[in-house]
């Protein structure tokens, strides 16, 4: 496969990822299964070297997050990321502080009241891509119905959309992640105001439900939940569809009456099921069992991962043939990109001058000697590893064979 010459892509055992990829195709769509994380794997780790975010990096840093917010969100980053990546401690170690993380996090979400019907815009609005050949990759497991579970410990929400405006999320697509949960009934109390109905014709393309704030400005939904006029819109006096609605139920209860089905734009108020961390991606035992109880059948995978917790993603599924494609991304930029840390150049400096003052020059040795120990660690535990590869070519040429 010409793929396999591109200078990212590293083998340890080419025989033995020979033998697999034989066994893939042997088994054909019939038996496939796709296992993949998504950040930094499914997602770009960088483009035209500008880092992109994580799916919580997007939500962290959109405008409806206070900057006060976004500070004491990099402080803990700064303080548990130094963790995650510390070599010295064990996993079982580290457990504690990754849970300690995410949920001091996900509270300063929560307390941020994020909205639902925000998502849309601030994904579209971020640098969140999918990697090059995405089309490709989704489009043919898709025409195949080959199953892609998608394991991420980012944000489902988050994660859902992007794939969604790339036009690729298929019904052969299983997300598992941290989801928000956003309460349907917290706008009633925003608005304090009373409801209307402007169109109930069930059915109707531009069927409209909404309420009126306090300030007399209009906030209404369309059917599919997305809000079609923003509360900049003022009433007109002489509008003569405002009536009183019975809010006894709740706004959610009043608009089910109104339209078929009105989903209401709320507020974050927490987040459903059990956390997925870093290092729990084994977890979340009752989804799991219950996705992977119907697959039996497909136990020939390919996954993909970018860090050495995604490698415990396939564990207690059914496997013949598992081939492990790892993403080795480059963690300097990382450091680069956030900007509440120091910056590549001060990162490098802090390593020791030798006499010269050439810090620079002995800090970049450093940097090309970590990104070699760990590619060393990744080879042994992962079958192909791409180095800084922004693209699912590799992937995509090994699906080509078996589909
Ligand atoms: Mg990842």
């Amino acid at each position: 496969m010409p793929e396999f010459q591109k200078k990212t892509v590293h083998i340890k055992d080419p025989a033995k990822v020979e033998e697999i990829i034989c066994g893939l195709i042997k088994g054909g769509a019939a038996k496939l299964q796709v296992i993949t994380d998504f950040d930094m794997t499914l997602s770009r780790f960088s483009h035209n070297g500008k880092r992109c975010p994580t799916c919580h990096n997007v939500i962290d840093n959109c405008k409806y997050v206070s900057d006060e917010c976004r500070k004491k969100l990099h402080e803990l980053k700064e303080k548990y990321y130094a963790i995650e990546i510390a070599p010295e401690l064990t996993i079982q170690e580290k457990y504690p502080y990754m849970i300690e993380w995410y949920t001091k996090s996900h509270a300063l979400l929560i307390e941020q009241r994020f909205q639902q019907d925000k998502l849309e815009e601030v994904i579209r609005d971020s640098d969140i891509m999918l990697k090059e050949g995405y089309e490709t990759f989704f489009d043919k497991l898709n025409e195949h119905t080959v199953p892609v579970f998608i394991f991420s410990a980012g944000l489902g929400d988050v994660l859902e959309e992007a794939i969604r405006q790339s036009g690729v999320y298929y019904p052969n697509v299983k997300v598992i992640s941290n989801f928000m949960d956003f309460d349907e009934n917290v706008d009633l109390a925003i608005l304090g105001g009373y409801l209307f109905v402007q169109s109930i014709e069930k059915g109707a393309k531009h069927a409209c439900a909404g309420a009126v704030a306090e300030d007399q400005k209009r906030m209404s939904w369309n059917e599919d939940g997305r809000r079609c006029s923003g509360p900049e819109t003022p009433i007109q006096p002489d509008q003569q569809w405002d009536r009183p609605w019975d809010t006894s139920g709740g706004l959610s209860a009043a608009l089910q009456n109104a339209v078929d089905k009105p989903l209401i734009p709320g507020v974050i108020k927490g987040f459903k099921g059990e956390l997925i961390h870093v290092y729990n991606k084994h977890g979340d035992a009752l989804r799991r069992t219950e996705y992977f109880s119907h697959l039996k059948e497909n136990s020939n995978i390919v996954l993909l991962g970018d860090s050495l917790g995604d490698l415990v993603m396939a564990d207690g599924v059914s496997v013949e043939n598992i081939l492990k494609i790892g993403f080795l991304n480059d963690k300097d930029l990382e450091i680069d990109s956030d900007p509440t840390s120091t910056s590549k150049t001060d990162s490098l400096n802090k390593f020791p001058t030798d006499l010269n003052g050439q810090s620079a020059i002995r800090a970049h040795d450093a940097v090309v000697f970590q990104i070699d120990e760990s590619l060393e660690k990744y080879m042994d535990l992962y079958d192909i590893v791409l180095v800084k590869d922004e693209t699912l070519d590799v992937a995509n040429s090994i699906l080509q064979k078996i589909l």
